[in-house]
Formats: C-alpha cells, structure tokens, sequence
C-alpha cells in the first residue's frame, strides 16, 4: 500500500526549534497525493492566519483547518477525499498539542473529557492474515508472537477459506488464549447475507470477542440480519468515512449498544474534527465512547482513546511500519500499551518514521 504523509512546518518556536506538525493515512486506503496537493493544501496556503488560527491567535484551531480545507466541497460522496483531510487534520492536531507542550491525548482530555484520561488503552493484535502455504501451524506461530509480545487478545481474518476449513483455524487459535474473549474475527465485508449468517451460526459456540464486518460496510440491511441472529457482538466500521455515513449504521444497521463494536478510524474519516462529531452522535443515540475500538494500530487512535475514554485501539504488530505501531521504547504490557509523553501524537517517538519526514522536509 502507499501512503501520504504530510508535513506542517511553523514560524512558533519551542526549545528553540520551529514547530512541526505530522500526519499520515491510516492502513486500508492508499495515498491521496491528488486531492492533498490540489485543493486541501491550496486553500490552507491562501487562508488568513485568523482562519487558521484560535480566536486569540496563539495556536492553531484544526476546526477552522477543517472548515478551510472543506470550503466549496460537496456533501456526500466522500471517497478518498476524508482520507485527504484526514492526514492533514492529523498534522493540525499534533501541532495544536506541541504549541501547547502537551501529548495529545492530554490536550483531548483536557478539551473534551473534563481531564479524565486513561493512562494506559487496551489494545489487541490483528494479523492472521492468509498466505499461500501458511497452515494453522505458521497461523499459530504467529498469534504465539503475539501473545509473547505482551498481547492477550487477538484477530484473525476468515472468509479467505471455506467455512469448515476457517473454524479449524479458529479452533487452532483458541487453543492458545485463555477464552474465546481473546479471539475476534475479521471477515473484511466480503460476504452475502446466506454466508454472513453461516458463519454468524457457526461461530456462536465459540462466544468470541467479536465477528467484524460480515458484510459489505454500506449494506445496514445485512448487517442488522447478522446482528439479529449471531450471538457474537458484531463489530464494523472502519469503512463508514464519516458522520453521515456512521449515523446511518446506528440508524439502519442494527447494532446493539450494549453488545456491538464501533470502529471508525478517524485518520480515515476527515480527522479527529469528524470523529468528535462522530462521538456526539452516537452519545446522542445512547452509545458509550467505550464501545468505539477505532481500526488502524497508529498512535493517532491510541491518544484519541486514552484522552477521550475509547473503549481501545486496533493493533498491527510489524505492520504498516513505520507509519502504523506505537512508540518504539513502550512495552505492550497485559493487552495494554501507554500513549508517549512526549508532546503531540508521537511520531518522534518513532526514528524510522523520523527519517521518512526528514526525508520529506529536506
Ligand atoms: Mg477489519
């Protein structure tokens, strides 16, 4: 996959360097060079300081950002343009949290959460991908190293396989973590209905953490049949890209507040902007930030979800680097993994991802 990344460099001065701010796309779509370079980053270049900035001008407001990069766009329709603007949002927050000294989930918890935070995110390790020859031996390998890292619950793709064949590899996994509570299932919306609801069937022995995405993301219809016959919490979302777009899975998906999963990703979905409009929407409709576990595995998510009170954070051991992963000196410990501390979302937390902007600014 390709990836863009971007880089807001200013005039403010800290420890005696101008402040930079970074962002990046989360896994699952690819770079959005076009949109970035053509209309986003224009209108940002024309703004006034006074768009741009708070109404007593001494840090950067990503609201108004939105606004800026939003102006003439057509609602609806959203595409890969909320990915767009979702990697230069990123950018404006991790600024707005380095003016004011902070790491990020602070400022969130500070802004938007009375100043509760968690100190430390559940997180869970999602790979169990399929390759040609990988049998539930490597499979098993894998979700080893997993748990060796200091994980205790992991995902694993299905729908790659037929149906007798994937629960043999549930079966593997199972084998190896203390409940069927420590095991989702990721089906990356490729099924009918008659299959989805198969496998809904099959799976309920297991009482597994979840059985995400059965279908595909924009069909309420099939999702609300599944949730209504499997006993599994149903889990999606990382492909709804906005407020709209999630307010209609509430609306028409059928998804239990008390049982089901939400999963957005913000740096997907028009930036954190969109996603504490998303958060206010489904509090709104009786939801509790703690069943959001946003997509992702990127330390922009686990900030929002220390600072905002999520339910957690998604995980890519190894993957995705150097953009996904968390900060390279933090342990996970017990399932659970602490933002960094230093100031912003933490990119410099991370030296391979360093290079990668310093290669860009150069
Ligand atoms: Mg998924």
């Amino acid at each position: 996959m390709t990836v863009s990344a971007a880089v807001i460099i200013t005039d403010v001065v800290r420890d005696g360097r101008p402040v930079v701010g970074y962002g990046f796309n989360s896994n699952g779509r690819y770079s959005q060079s076009g949109i970035i370079g053509d209309r986003l980053i224009p209108r940002l270049m024309r703004a006034a300081p006074e768009d741009l900035l708070d109404d007593e001008g001494t840090n950067f407001d990503p609201f108004k950002a939105w606004r800026v990069m939003m102006s003439n766009e057509k609602p609806g329709g959203h595409g890969e343009r909320s990915v767009g603007v979702g990697v230069l949002d990123m950018a404006f927050w991790d600024l707005a949290a380095k003016v004011e000294g902070k790491p990020l989930y602070q400022l969130l918890a500070d802004r938007f959460n009375k100043g509760k935070m968690d100190a430390a995110v559940s997180v869970y390790a999602a790979g169990g991908y399929y390759y040609p020859g990988k049998d539930v031996s490597v499979l098993q390998d894998e979700m080893r190293r997993y748990l060796d890292l200091g994980y205790d619950t992991v995902k694993i793709k299905i729908g790659g396989a037929p149906l007798d064949e994937d629960l043999k590899r549930i079966e593997a996994v199972l084998k190896l973590v203390p409940s069927g509570r420590n095991l989702a299932v990721d089906a990356n919306g490729r099924f009918d209905l008659a299959t989805a609801t198969a496998y809904a069937k099959a799976l309920d022995p297991y009482g597994l953490k979840w059985y995400e995405e059965p279908g595909n993301p924009l069909d309420f219809d099939l999702n609300r049949e599944v949730g209504h016959v499997s006993a599994t919490p149903i889990a999606t979302g990382e492909n709804l890209f906005s407020m709209q777009d999630a307010r209609n899975l509430i609306r028409y998906g059928g998804m239990t507040s008390d049982r089901d999963y939400l999963q957005m990703d913000p740096a997907l979905s028009y930036g954190l902007v969109e996603y504490l409009r998303t958060l206010e929407m489904i509090g709104e409709n009786g939801w509790s930030a703690r069943r959001c576990i946003p997509h992702g595995g990127h330390q922009f998510a686990l900030h929002i979800a220390a600072g905002l009170g999520l339910g957690g954070a998604e995980s890519y051991p190894g993957v995705f680097e150097p953009f996904g992963g968390f900060a390279d000196d933090i342990p996970i410990e017990d399932g659970h993994v602490r933002p960094s501390e230093t100031p912003g979302i933490g990119v410099e937390t991370k030296p391979k991802l360093m290079k990668v902007y310093e290669d860009l600014s150069a």
